[in-house]
């Protein structure tokens, strides 16, 4: 249990199809140099419930090359 609970993450959103809040399930979505792009999806139904970015503020020197 470290490292854990550094950063937010959701583990339940109100999902509009179920129209509950639901557990989630978090799938990475996109990796761009300057961060992952993850999406929220219903433990239940699979809907899209949100989503999330992780920044990676180190990495900008990558852009300036
Ligand atoms: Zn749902």
């Amino acid at each position: 249990m470290k490292d854990q609970f550094q950063e937010w993450e959701a583990t339940e959103l109100y999902c509009p199809r179920c129209k509950a809040a639901r557990p989630v399930r978090k799938r990475l979505l996109l990796v761009l140099p300057d961060g992952d792009k993850y999406e929220y999806l219903c433990a239940q139904c699979g809907s899209p419930v949100g989503g999330k970015m992780d920044e990676k503020p180190g990495n900008f020197q990558f852009l300036i090359k």
